[in-house]
């Protein structure tokens, strides 16, 4: 199974990314599945399609087929493997020396993967779990032909992103909001997250591949067209035949986790989001634009953007 896994730091455009590869002919969107544990089987949240997880036909089908049922899996024992090898902390350990964990954890997702690949009849399947550790993981497992795309936005639009409040529709029971982060801690996780994505292309080679959301939104079907060649898979005819359009046809989805936007279907314009340019407090820029350097710099990000 081709496993496509979009990744980066939350709030860099990704789910838009995701959604638009989603109408590629040959693939499956799956969102953040690394949360499926949690938010789909545990909490039975909402899927992308609006049916809760458990009444959702696909997602029970793909874990009849995966593991005989959700019910069949040890939740607690996910939880146990995912301490010991799924944390940013491990990067360096596990791109060096994967321990026997790493496989018994990822063996759950790529019965996954290829339960969705069956289910779907498609030949891509695409998990934007978007968390570096993870990557890692997948990285390290022989058996998973991994594709990674490494989505990159500038560091301030991200810590912007993050200082806002989002509701998550997907929660049902109250309101339950994104996290927020200050900009200082917003600014290391994309220097940490960032750099060890730049390790894990070492290790990659021409199997991972970096995009800039900026350039995705200056361009965003002839960009696509170009990931869809990356991944090995027919873009679609409309983004060939009329790529200067900035239009995008989004449709249901199965994404079991991810930012609100996964909900969105019909044409959407694609728009770079700039507010951070005027919307940012000075402090906040200053503090984000010292401590992200010189790897946003490396990314072409200057002093004014
Ligand atoms: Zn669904």
């Amino acid at each position: 199974m081709r496993v496509a896994f979009v990744g980066g730091v939350g709030r860099s455009g990704s789910t838009l990314i995701e959604l638009a590869l989603g109408q590629l002919p040959d693939a499956c969107p799956l969102g953040e599945v690394r949360h499926l544990w949690q938010r789909g089987v545990a909490e039975n949240q909402l899927c992308g399609c609006g049916e809760p997880f458990a009444a959702c036909s696909f997602w029970k089908s793909v874990g009849e087929q995966a593991f005989g049922g959700w019910d069949q899996v040890d939740l607690a024992e996910v939880q146990q493997l995912k301490s010991a090898v799924d944390r940013s902390r491990h990067v360096p350990r596990l791109l060096l020396r994967p321990s026997s964990a790493v496989a018994r954890y990822t063996e759950l997702y790529r019965r996954i993967y290829t339960a969705a690949g069956e289910v779907s009849g498609r030949a891509l399947v695409i998990d934007s779990s978007k968390h570096i550790s993870f990557a890692a993981c997948l990285a390290v497992d022989p058996e998973v032909d991994l594709r990674v795309l490494h989505v990159v936005r500038d560091p301030r639009g991200v810590a912007h992103s993050w200082s806002k409040q989002t509701v998550r529709p997907e929660v049902t029971s109250g309101d339950v909001y994104m996290p927020q982060y200050s900009a200082g801690h917003a600014a290391l996780q994309w220097d940490a997250h960032n750099a060890m994505y730049a390790a894990l292309r070492l290790r990659l080679g021409a199997a991972q591949r970096l995009l800039r959301y900026e350039d995705f939104v200056a361009d965003p079907r002839r960009s696509l067209v170009s990931v869809a060649q990356f991944l090995e898979v027919e873009p679609l005819a409309q983004w060939q035949e009329h790529p200067e359009s900035r239009v995008l046809e989004l449709g249901v989805q199965h994404t079991v986790a991810g930012n609100p936007m996964r909900f969105t279907q019909g044409p959407v314009e694609v728009r770079a989001d700039q507010s951070w340019r005027t919307g940012m407090p000075r402090a906040a820029r200053i503090t984000v634009t010292g401590s992200t350097f010189p790897l946003a710099w490396y990314y072409g990000y200057g002093v004014t953007g």
